[in-house]
């Protein structure tokens, strides 16, 4: 039996997780995005996602608890603690579902998943597909569970519809090249916009990424919080004058070994962290920016990452391989000029841990939210968790609110169209 309710969402891992869940739910549900399906920062993330699946083989050392610990600690003491506990531990539920729907991931020589360490992962524990191109895969396998649904392409949503008691019941939307105006109506509006990282100058996202979902909520008279914590990836590939997107070297590729150095070979990380070249991203970031202030070797834009150590890197980075060799860089006989560029959205939309805002008939799920998980500093590879956890939730909040007869059908107050 389907609920007579539109529905709303966009088109990440966040997004196409909570449509496919509210399609399981009865729930009438429309995609709508700004682009194409798979434009978004998700089809983009490489590393992996980080997950304790003990039945995959996971690393004795390794448990929910050490999970839960690296997630508080990368934080710098402002996750909340209790939404780090439940959107970690509902981790392994959310891949094994994206498993058995298809995913494929890569193996190790025993058949078991394969696991790296990032910066700020005290074990090995993020999973990884296509070497260095997991975003892609858990892009392409939501698409296929996705597919058939209603989607809207290139509508760009820019403000939320709202009733006179100020409950959300649809978006306005610029639709097409010529940006026509128009309305779309629901019972419940799902923000599942991304991130923000082409308000900087350079960024390792692609252009979607421009804060939108976060400014609807704003007027529509949601709270935001953390909005000052922008993660700076430590490491994007170094080329003179970029601006906007540039391509990322994943935290991986320390994770097998590469060091940062810089012009004149001094190791940028010893003596500044424990975890050295894996410490958290916030300190690595901000020890690179040290360096290059103080130039030592004369270099003061950019710094290296020495991965010439590493056998075979073209087959087990691929994306950042062809990068570099677009680039004119063999990291095999190269060390790679890298430097920091704004990267993740730690802050957002307050939400519970079920996706729910304090605007009635207002979700958010995925990087445009604030659950609390990240606090100062996201652990690397936390986001597509998140966003298979809260996704699936904020769906199932959604349903709940329906049923509860929480989401009154309401007129919008008259607005421009
Ligand atoms: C290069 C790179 C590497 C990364 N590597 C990793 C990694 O290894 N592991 C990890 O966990 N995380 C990684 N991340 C972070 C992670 O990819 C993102 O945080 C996550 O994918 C965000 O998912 P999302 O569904 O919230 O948003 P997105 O995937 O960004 O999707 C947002 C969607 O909203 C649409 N949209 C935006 N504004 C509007 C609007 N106004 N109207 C309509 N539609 C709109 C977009 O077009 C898009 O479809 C990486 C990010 C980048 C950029």
């Amino acid at each position: 039996m389907r609920t007579p309710t539109w529905w709303w969402s966009a088109a990440g891992v966040a997004g196409l997780t909570a449509a496919v869940r509210a399609v399981e739910l009865g729930l009438r549900t429309l995609v709508v995005t700004k682009g194409r399906l798979p434009d978004g920062n998700t089809r983009w993330a490489q590393g992996g996602v980080a997950v304790v699946l003990p039945d995959e083989g996971a690393s004795g050392d390794d448990s929910l608890d050490a999970h839960v610990a690296d997630t508080l600690a990368a934080g710098g003491g402002l996750c909340d603690a209790a939404a780090v506990r439940s959107i970690v531990g509902a981790g392994p539920d959310a891949v094994n579902r994206l498993l058995r729907g298809g995913a494929r991931f890569d193996s190790d020589a025993s058949g078991r998943l394969a696991r790296t360490r990032e910066g700020g992962h005290s074990a090995f524990r993020v999973i990884r597909a296509g070497g260095d191109a997991t975003g892609a895969e858990v892009q392409r396998c939501l698409e296929v569970a996705a597919e058939g649904l209603p989607v809207l392409e290139h509508h760009v949503a820019v403000d939320a519809l709202t009733t006179a008691s100020g409950q959300v019941c649809g978006v306005r939307v610029l639709a097409g090249p010529d940006a026509t105006p128009g309305v779309v109506r629901a019972r419940a509006v799902v923000l599942a916009t991304g991130g923000l990282g082409q308000l900087y100058r350079s960024t390792s996202n692609p252009e979607q990424a421009t804060g939108d979902g976060l400014a609807l909520a704003l007027r529509a008279g949601a709270s935001a919080a953390d909005l000052e914590f922008v993660q700076f990836h430590p490491t994007v590939l170094y080329t003179p004058r970029a601006k906007g997107r540039c391509p990322l070297v994943t935290e991986a590729v320390r994770g097998e070994g590469a060091v940062l150095v810089d012009a004149a070979g001094r190791r940028v990380m010893q003596g500044v962290h424990p975890l050295g070249d894996l410490a958290p991203r916030d300190v690595v970031s901000a020890a690179i920016t040290h360096r290059l202030a103080s130039a030592p070797g004369g270099v003061d834009d950019h710094v290296y990452l020495d991965a010439t150590g590493i056998a075979g890197f073209a087959a087990r980075f691929p994306t950042v391989a062809a990068a570099c060799a677009a680039a004119g860089i063999d990291p095999e006989r190269d060390p790679i000029p890298v430097v920091p560029a704004a990267h993740f959205a730690c802050g957002g939309v307050v939400t519970d841990t079920h996706g729910r805002t304090d605007v009635l008939g207002l979700y958010a799920a995925g990087e445009v939210a604030r659950t609390g998980l990240h606090g100062a500093n996201r652990l690397a590879s936390n986001s597509l968790l998140e966003g298979l956890v809260m996704g699936r939730r904020a769906a199932e909040a959604v349903a709940a609110d329906l049923g509860a007869g929480r989401l009154p059908r309401g007129e919008a107050r008259p607005g421009p169209v």
